[in-house]
Protein backbone atom coordinates (compact mmCIF):
# COMPACT_ATOMS: atom_id res chain seq x y z
CA UNK A 1 0.00 0.00 0.00
CA UNK A 2 1.23 3.52 -0.73
CA UNK A 3 1.22 5.63 2.18
CA UNK A 4 2.28 9.71 1.59
CA UNK A 5 3.72 10.92 4.37
CA UNK A 6 2.59 14.62 5.53
CA UNK A 7 4.34 14.18 8.68
CA UNK A 8 3.85 16.68 11.58
CA UNK A 9 5.69 16.08 15.40
CA UNK A 10 3.05 15.22 17.84
CA UNK A 11 3.65 14.76 21.73
CA UNK A 12 3.43 11.50 23.14
CA UNK A 13 0.06 10.44 25.17
CA UNK A 14 0.56 7.40 26.84
CA UNK A 15 3.37 4.80 27.24
CA UNK A 16 4.31 2.41 25.14
CA UNK A 17 3.09 -0.95 24.20
CA UNK A 18 -0.31 0.60 22.76
CA UNK A 19 -3.39 -1.83 22.07
CA UNK A 20 -5.72 0.13 19.91
CA UNK A 21 -5.74 1.00 16.81
CA UNK A 22 -9.15 3.45 16.29
CA UNK A 23 -11.30 3.88 13.25
CA UNK A 24 -12.65 7.21 12.59
CA UNK A 25 -14.51 9.24 9.81
CA UNK A 26 -14.11 12.81 9.77
CA UNK A 27 -17.41 14.01 10.26
CA UNK A 28 -17.38 16.72 7.12
CA UNK A 29 -19.15 16.13 3.88
CA UNK A 30 -16.61 18.24 1.96
CA UNK A 31 -13.52 17.72 2.61
CA UNK A 32 -10.67 15.95 0.55
CA UNK A 33 -8.15 13.66 2.18
CA UNK A 34 -5.31 16.23 1.06
CA UNK A 35 -7.83 18.98 2.84
CA UNK A 36 -7.59 17.28 5.63
CA UNK A 37 -3.96 16.57 5.90
CA UNK A 38 -3.08 20.33 5.33
CA UNK A 39 -5.29 21.48 8.29
CA UNK A 40 -3.38 18.77 10.46
CA UNK A 41 -0.30 20.82 9.88
CA UNK A 42 -1.97 23.68 10.98
CA UNK A 43 -4.09 23.17 13.76
CA UNK A 44 -3.82 23.30 17.65
CA UNK A 45 -2.56 19.66 18.20
CA UNK A 46 -4.54 20.01 21.72
CA UNK A 47 -8.08 19.61 20.21
CA UNK A 48 -7.26 16.45 18.80
CA UNK A 49 -4.80 14.78 16.28
CA UNK A 50 -4.72 11.50 14.17
CA UNK A 51 -2.29 9.56 12.18
CA UNK A 52 -3.88 8.85 8.95
CA UNK A 53 -6.22 9.65 6.66
CA UNK A 54 -7.81 8.17 3.76
CA UNK A 55 -9.48 9.55 0.70
CA UNK A 56 -9.98 10.13 -2.73
CA UNK A 57 -7.80 7.31 -3.44
CA UNK A 58 -5.16 7.95 -1.38
CA UNK A 59 -3.61 7.16 2.23
CA UNK A 60 -1.70 9.96 3.84
CA UNK A 61 0.49 9.89 7.10
CA UNK A 62 -0.02 12.78 9.40
CA UNK A 63 1.61 11.75 12.47
CA UNK A 64 4.00 9.11 13.80
CA UNK A 65 2.65 6.27 14.99
CA UNK A 66 2.98 3.68 18.32
CA UNK A 67 3.06 7.19 20.23
CA UNK A 68 -0.70 7.52 21.53
CA UNK A 69 -2.87 10.89 19.91
CA UNK A 70 -5.49 12.69 21.28
CA UNK A 71 -8.24 11.25 19.32
CA UNK A 72 -10.87 9.98 21.65
CA UNK A 73 -11.16 12.43 23.75
CA UNK A 74 -11.09 9.88 26.80
CA UNK A 75 -8.55 7.43 28.74
CA UNK A 76 -8.26 5.40 25.16
CA UNK A 77 -5.84 8.48 23.89
CA UNK A 78 -3.73 6.52 25.61
CA UNK A 79 -3.89 3.12 24.20
CA UNK A 80 -4.09 4.44 20.49
CA UNK A 81 -1.17 2.95 18.10
CA UNK A 82 -2.89 4.61 15.10
CA UNK A 83 -5.66 6.75 14.67
CA UNK A 84 -7.40 6.40 10.99
CA UNK A 85 -9.74 8.99 10.15
CA UNK A 86 -11.74 8.30 6.59
CA UNK A 87 -13.46 11.45 4.59
CA UNK A 88 -16.92 11.83 4.17
CA UNK A 89 -17.43 13.55 1.35
CA UNK A 90 -17.80 10.59 -1.30
CA UNK A 91 -20.13 11.40 -4.15
CA UNK A 92 -20.84 7.86 -5.92
CA UNK A 93 -20.38 4.59 -5.19
CA UNK A 94 -17.68 3.73 -6.71
CA UNK A 95 -15.69 6.42 -4.44
CA UNK A 96 -16.21 5.29 -1.53
CA UNK A 97 -15.40 1.44 -2.18
CA UNK A 98 -12.44 2.10 -3.66
CA UNK A 99 -11.57 4.40 -0.29
CA UNK A 100 -13.40 2.21 1.69
CA UNK A 101 -10.93 -0.82 0.62
CA UNK A 102 -8.35 1.18 1.33
CA UNK A 103 -9.46 1.97 4.64
CA UNK A 104 -10.20 -1.72 5.76
CA UNK A 105 -6.81 -2.29 4.22
CA UNK A 106 -4.67 0.07 5.87
CA UNK A 107 -6.55 -0.67 9.51
CA UNK A 108 -5.63 -4.21 9.05
CA UNK A 109 -2.02 -3.24 8.08
CA UNK A 110 -1.75 -1.17 10.96
CA UNK A 111 -2.97 -3.86 13.22
CA UNK A 112 -0.42 -6.41 12.01
CA UNK A 113 2.62 -4.41 12.32
CA UNK A 114 1.36 -3.44 15.87
CA UNK A 115 0.64 -7.13 16.97
CA UNK A 116 -3.39 -5.88 17.44
CA UNK A 117 -5.53 -8.51 16.77
CA UNK A 118 -7.82 -8.03 13.81
CA UNK A 119 -11.13 -7.72 15.95
CA UNK A 120 -13.73 -4.98 16.20
CA UNK A 121 -15.59 -3.66 19.41
CA UNK A 122 -14.63 -6.26 21.17
CA UNK A 123 -14.39 -5.99 25.26
CA UNK A 124 -10.85 -6.85 25.34
CA UNK A 125 -8.83 -3.99 25.28
CA UNK A 126 -6.65 -5.15 22.75
CA UNK A 127 -7.54 -4.38 19.19
CA UNK A 128 -9.53 -2.19 16.50
CA UNK A 129 -11.93 0.28 17.88
CA UNK A 130 -14.24 2.73 16.42
CA UNK A 131 -14.78 5.66 18.16
CA UNK A 132 -17.95 5.18 19.11
CA UNK A 133 -17.46 2.21 21.15
CA UNK A 134 -14.26 4.34 22.36
CA UNK A 135 -17.35 6.77 23.69
CA UNK A 136 -19.21 4.56 25.24
CA UNK A 137 -16.73 2.03 26.93
CA UNK A 138 -13.54 4.38 27.99
CA UNK A 139 -12.91 5.50 31.05
CA UNK A 140 -13.29 9.05 31.91
CA UNK A 141 -15.07 9.65 28.70
CA UNK A 142 -15.15 13.35 27.30
CA UNK A 143 -16.68 12.89 23.92
CA UNK A 144 -19.95 12.65 22.13
CA UNK A 145 -18.70 11.27 18.75
CA UNK A 146 -20.16 8.10 17.18
CA UNK A 147 -18.05 7.78 14.03
CA UNK A 148 -17.61 6.10 11.89
CA UNK A 149 -20.41 4.01 12.26
CA UNK A 150 -23.47 6.32 10.98
CA UNK A 151 -21.07 7.27 7.65
CA UNK A 152 -20.27 3.58 6.86
CA UNK A 153 -24.34 3.00 7.58
CA UNK A 154 -25.31 5.53 5.09
CA UNK A 155 -23.50 3.68 2.42
CA UNK A 156 -24.72 0.02 3.56
CA UNK A 157 -21.77 -1.04 5.23
CA UNK A 158 -23.37 -2.71 8.74
CA UNK A 159 -21.21 -3.55 11.89
CA UNK A 160 -21.33 -7.20 10.85
CA UNK A 161 -19.46 -6.51 7.46
CA UNK A 162 -17.10 -3.88 8.91
CA UNK A 163 -15.87 -6.48 11.37
CA UNK A 164 -16.35 -9.44 8.83
CA UNK A 165 -14.22 -7.03 6.34
CA UNK A 166 -11.61 -6.29 9.16
CA UNK A 167 -11.13 -9.95 9.97
CA UNK A 168 -11.04 -11.09 6.72
CA UNK A 169 -9.61 -8.40 4.36
CA UNK A 170 -10.48 -8.28 0.35
CA UNK A 171 -7.64 -10.14 -0.87
CA UNK A 172 -8.46 -10.70 -4.42
CA UNK A 173 -12.52 -10.14 -3.90
CA UNK A 174 -14.23 -8.11 -6.99
CA UNK A 175 -16.42 -6.38 -4.38
CA UNK A 176 -16.20 -4.47 -1.56
CA UNK A 177 -18.91 -6.34 0.06
CA UNK A 178 -21.98 -8.17 -0.96
CA UNK A 179 -24.42 -6.76 1.62
CA UNK A 180 -23.87 -2.90 -0.03
CA UNK A 181 -26.71 -2.08 -1.85
CA UNK A 182 -25.62 -0.31 -4.45
CA UNK A 183 -28.45 2.25 -5.18
CA UNK A 184 -28.10 3.77 -1.38
CA UNK A 185 -28.36 7.52 -1.78
CA UNK A 186 -26.35 9.60 0.87
CA UNK A 187 -27.28 12.70 2.69
CA UNK A 188 -26.72 13.58 5.77
CA UNK A 189 -29.09 12.22 8.27
CA UNK A 190 -26.17 11.15 10.83
CA UNK A 191 -28.13 10.02 13.57
CA UNK A 192 -31.39 8.24 12.22
CA UNK A 193 -31.22 4.48 11.55
CA UNK A 194 -32.31 1.19 12.61
CA UNK A 195 -30.71 -0.98 14.83
CA UNK A 196 -31.53 -4.34 14.88
CA UNK A 197 -30.98 -6.41 18.44
CA UNK A 198 -29.89 -9.96 17.81
CA UNK A 199 -31.00 -12.12 21.09
CA UNK A 200 -28.77 -15.44 21.50
CA UNK A 201 -31.65 -17.66 20.88
CA UNK A 202 -32.34 -15.89 17.05
CA UNK A 203 -34.76 -13.12 18.49
CA UNK A 204 -34.40 -10.04 16.87
CA UNK A 205 -35.97 -6.16 18.19
CA UNK A 206 -35.51 -3.33 16.15
CA UNK A 207 -35.48 -0.28 17.25
CA UNK A 208 -35.71 3.13 15.22
CA UNK A 209 -32.82 5.20 16.89
CA UNK A 210 -33.57 9.09 16.41
CA UNK A 211 -30.81 11.30 17.70
CA UNK A 212 -30.77 11.18 21.18
CA UNK A 213 -34.32 8.97 21.49
CA UNK A 214 -34.96 5.11 20.74
CA UNK A 215 -38.13 3.41 20.07
CA UNK A 216 -39.14 -0.19 19.55
CA UNK A 217 -40.71 -1.11 16.38
CA UNK A 218 -43.47 -3.61 15.50
CA UNK A 219 -42.49 -5.54 11.70
CA UNK A 220 -45.43 -3.20 10.48
CA UNK A 221 -43.63 0.15 12.20
CA UNK A 222 -39.94 -1.11 10.34
CA UNK A 223 -41.49 -1.41 7.07
CA UNK A 224 -42.71 2.15 7.91
CA UNK A 225 -39.49 3.72 9.14
CA UNK A 226 -37.29 2.34 6.33
CA UNK A 227 -39.80 3.79 3.83
CA UNK A 228 -39.08 6.97 5.82
CA UNK A 229 -35.45 6.78 5.89
CA UNK A 230 -35.07 6.09 2.16
CA UNK A 231 -37.70 9.24 1.44
CA UNK A 232 -35.11 11.36 3.41
CA UNK A 233 -32.21 9.72 1.22
CA UNK A 234 -30.79 7.98 4.47
CA UNK A 235 -28.87 4.27 3.93
CA UNK A 236 -32.57 1.75 5.50
CA UNK A 237 -29.82 -1.01 6.42
CA UNK A 238 -29.64 -1.99 9.53
CA UNK A 239 -27.10 -2.13 12.38
CA UNK A 240 -27.10 -5.36 13.68
CA UNK A 241 -25.85 -5.77 17.32
CA UNK A 242 -25.67 -9.28 19.41
CA UNK A 243 -27.78 -8.11 22.79
CA UNK A 244 -24.69 -8.52 24.82
CA UNK A 245 -22.82 -5.62 22.61
CA UNK A 246 -21.62 -2.93 25.59
CA UNK A 247 -21.53 -0.44 22.59
CA UNK A 248 -25.52 -1.62 22.69
CA UNK A 249 -25.98 -1.46 25.98
CA UNK A 250 -24.99 2.09 26.22
CA UNK A 251 -27.03 3.04 23.84
CA UNK A 252 -29.59 1.81 25.29
CA UNK A 253 -28.83 3.86 28.42
CA UNK A 254 -28.58 6.86 27.06
CA UNK A 255 -31.30 7.11 24.65
CA UNK A 256 -34.15 7.98 25.97
CA UNK A 257 -37.10 5.65 25.28
CA UNK A 258 -40.26 6.83 23.23
CA UNK A 259 -43.57 5.17 21.72
CA UNK A 260 -43.00 5.33 17.86
ZN1 LIG B 1 -13.67 10.21 15.56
Amino acid sequence: MEIKKQIRSTPQVGVKPYSQIHAHSTGNPNSTAQNEADYMIRKDLNSGFYTHVVGNGQVIQTAETNRGAYDVGGSWNYETYAAVELIESHTTRKEFDRDYRLYVDLLRQLAKEAGIPLTLDTKDLAGIKTHMFCTYNQPNNGSDHIDPYPYLNKWGITVDQFSKDLANGFSNKEDSSDSVDKNTKVKDDANMYILDKVFPNGKVESWFIDGEKRSLLTKQDVLDVEYLLKEKGVSKKHIRFSSDNRTLKAIERKKEEYKY
